[in-house]
């Protein structure tokens, strides 16, 4: 008996050569039908015997095209037309949007052996792609996915093209980027007064490369800069002129070989820079510095570990083939500004920096800088989800009774929209300080609400009232608004992130954070769920003396916590002290006399004091980098430890203080540094989990969740987590998102929806 049956797919289905597939598969089964896009996803309708529909069905989700996440298959018997054929229709536009399109995915090897085949007609082509990589999120200007919305509109593909994107069986079937030398987009490279250089732009670019020289390099989200990272005159050059002083610079290398000469790759690091998502992997340099090459001193300077990444456009393997040393490849801004991706911008913008711009005239939709990964014992961990990741959703257990938009921190700036199950998080939008990332935040929700059809009727934010993102919020109108306590939301985005929803302990160390009393929070035991959740235990906060000039000056902090642990009875030769002379007496008068100085329970203070301390560094260039420091210089075979008790109860308190007592002692004791940096390490997380003991004795729960840029620390990560597993605690952590800032939107949402369900707002 004949059947027609008509198929609906929801997922991420549209740009990852789903039709083409769907097509192949039902003419080897002979059905006839029909595979379209709409905006909800894909949808088929075949008919044929039985026999052969059933077993289309079957397939369809199993061998799906590997770049496809399907979510849902809805199927339904129609009634059957006769049709002989199998044929792909128009797009149908109009209806609820659904679509979930593919993020930009790295050049595949299909197409990286004709870019270097010169007998093929895209030999040396640099915007080769095809149905399984290449750009997608970055040039989709709207749904569904289709040559008409994105970036490519403007160039009319030529016949020959024409015949590969209707061929089914061709590779570029359906590809909506597809293009080559005769009718696609083409390289130029330009002096940075505007004027077009001569020759081959891409040579062009590498020989000033070779020279010395900076080039900005038009890429899929946005502009890098480019300098030889073997260059210390080019790397310092770069440095001064984007004003950045310490923070480190990722380095892109032409193969996996030449990143294992330059660090120590293991297996989960090397799956990372070989995904197709081509994230910037963080990795343990060789001491040596490996290779007769080394990276040059001012690409990372006093850092263990190199941001590494593969080349993932045609234009990134050109390059790296023809120049064969690794290239620094930094985001196209000032200082702390969003990343350029606007060629009139670029040129305003990084004409100071660059003597030589590497672009080309195919626009980029949406500015996505690099992604950041690293590999914590064995598992991923995204320190900055960005290119690769977005947009793809995560799901999350309970659908959202209305639409939320969740605003975010201040600092790596993340928000997200959520609707049904899933939650749709933002690239990484910077920090929130500044009018042009502000403004880089306003489009970029903009852009989301209309991709994906959200119109949010409740908006999360922080309670911080400072915050440019919580301003946003509280100025939208017509909405119910949800403020979110800062650590709950660390929480809570760690409980979405394992697809729970507790309750459980929620340890929450890292920064500052706003607390409900109003001071600043930062190393909090929470019991929480994703409604609400109780502080039952804390740092025991010191002051912070002159605020933000505490953040900025690590040494204020060892002042503080030196005067919480010894009081007037400083004891003497702790160059600290010595390095700070009278301001040291100032500052300690001013957090004495109590209403002067805000006060913290910051896990991430404490941090900054003990590595002031210990000599590291008393004033930072950026955020967490004496933490980033004190955690290089620790020994992580050293598993001696300061035992300290934890006071009082609800809420309980850590001294921390008591642990600075103790570094100082091991330091006047002239312990090595490395052991005392361990021993601190081990201090904290030992506390962690005692804090964690008290709370399962009067609670009953074990299972931990932690969150917070603190967590960003490896050996404090592991050492806690560790810990708690042998004393019998399950243990969160993060692996899709961000432990740090980037990641607390996600938990503002899911604590708004939550709310929402429980009809508490
Ligand atoms: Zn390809
Ligand atoms: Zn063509
Ligand atoms: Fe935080």
């Amino acid at each position: 008996m004949r059947v027609r049956l008509r198929i609906t797919v929801e997922g991420i289905v549209q740009g990852v050569g789903f039709r083409p597939f769907v097509h192949v598969l039902a003419s080897s089964l002979h059905l006839a039908g029909m595979v379209g896009n709409d905006s909800a996803g894909v949808f088929v309708e075949v008919e044929g015997s039985e026999a052969a529909v059933d077993a289309f069905v079957a397939r369809l989700e199993s061998e799906a095209p590997p770049l496809a996440v399907i979510e849902r298959v809805e199927t339904a018997r129609v009634a059957s037309t006769g049709d002989t054929e199998f044929f792909i229709v128009e797009s149908e536009r109009g209806g609820e949007h659904q679509t979930l399109v593919s993020p930009d995915i790295a050049t595949c090897d299909d197409c990286l052996r004709e870019l270097f085949d010169s007998s093929d007609r895209r030999f040396r082509y640099p915007f080769i792609n095809c149905t399984n990589c290449g750009p997608r999120f970055t040039i989709v200007r709207d749904v569904p996915y289709d040559r008409a919305f994105t970036t490519m509109a403007g160039f009319v593909m030529c016949a020959e093209c024409g015949r590969e994107y209707h061929d089914p069986s061709n590779r570029r079937f359906h590809a909506q980027p597809v293009c080559c030398p005769a009718c696609g987009p083409s390289l130029r490279l330009i002096a940075n007064d505007g004027a077009p250089l001569p020759g081959d732009p891409l040579l062009g670019a590498v020989a000033l490369l070779r020279d010395g020289g900076v080039v900005a390099i038009k890429g899929l989200g946005g502009y890098h800069l480019a300098v030889l990272a073997i260059s210390e005159t080019a790397a310092a050059a770069l440095r001064a002129r984007k004003h950045r002083e310490d923070k480190p610079f990722a380095v892109m290398v032409r193969d996996l070989e030449t990143a294992r000469q330059l660090c120590e790759v293991d297996e989960t690091e090397e799956q990372l820079l070989l995904s197709i998502r081509r994230p910037i992997v963080l990795v343990q340099r060789r001491p040596d510095g490996g290779s007769t090459r080394p990276i040059a001193p001012s690409v990372a300077p006093g850092n263990r570990l190199l941001g590494l990444m593969l080349p993932y456009t045609p234009v990134h393997h050109l390059i790296a083939r023809e120049l064969d040393a690794p290239l620094v490849l930094t985001s196209g801004n000032v200082s702390d500004e969003p990343i350029v991706y606007l060629d009139e911008a670029a040129l305003q913008r990084l004409s100071g920096i660059a003597d030589a711009f590497l672009t080309h005239d195919r626009p980029i939709h949406v500015r996505t800088d690099d992604a950041v990964v690293l590999s914590r014992r064995g598992r991923q961990a995204v320190v900055r989800r960005s290119r690769g990741f977005v947009p793809q959703p995560i799901t999350v257990r309970d659908a959202f009774r209305r639409q939320v938009l969740a605003c975010g921190a201040e600092l790596k700036n993340t928000f997200c929209l959520g609707k049904g199950r899933r939650v749709f998080l933002s690239h990484h939008i910077g920090d929130l300080e500044n009018y042009e990332t502000l403004c880089s935040f306003a489009e970029g929700v903009e852009h989301f609400e209309r991709f994906f059809d959200i119109r949010p009727e409740v908006v999360a934010h922080d309670l911080h009232p400072e915050y440019l993102s919580t301003k946003y919020a509280t100025e939208l109108t017509g909405i119910e608004l949800v403020g979110v306590q800062h650590h709950h939301a660390h929480v809570a985005s760690c409980l979405a992130d394992n697809g729970e929803v507790g309750p459980v302990i929620g340890v929450a160390c890292d920064g500052l954070g706003y607390g409900v009393d109003g001071s600043l929070w930062g190393g909090e035991f929470l019991v929480a769920d994703l409604v609400s959740f109780t502080r039952v235990g804390h740092l025991r906060p010191v002051p912070m003396p002159g605020g933000t000039a505490a953040i900025k000056e690590p040494w204020r902090m060892a002042a503080v916590y030196l005067d919480a642990a010894f009081g007037r009875e400083l004891p003497r030769g702790l160059g600290v002290a010595v390095r700070h002379g009278h301001l040291w007496e100032k500052i300690l008068a001013v957090s004495r006399s109590s209403r002067l100085s805000p006060t913290t329970s910051s896990a991430g203070r404490l941090f900054d004091a003990v590595a002031s301390l210990m000599g590291l560094r008393d004033r930072v260039n950026y955020e967490g980098q004496a933490a980033v420091e004190l955690e290089q210089v620790a020994d992580p075979t050293e598993r001696s430890t300061y035992r300290i008790e934890i006071e009082g109860t609800e809420p309980f308190l850590v001294p921390g203080a008591e642990i600075v007592r103790r570094v100082a002692l091991d330091l006047l004791a002239r312990v090595a540094e490395p052991v005392v940096a361990a021993r601190f390490h081990n201090a904290v997380a030992d506390a962690l989990v005692e804090g964690c003991e008290r709370i399962r004795e009067s609670t009953g729960i074990d299972r931990v969740a932690l969150s917070g840029g603190v967590f960003q620390n490896r050996l404090l990560a592991g050492r806690t987590a560790d810990g708690l597993q042998q004393r019998g605690f399950g243990v969160l952590e993060h692996a899709r998102v961000p432990t740090n800032d980037g990641g607390i939107s996600l938990g503002q949402a899911v604590v708004a929806a939550a709310r929402d369900a429980a009809g508490l707002i």
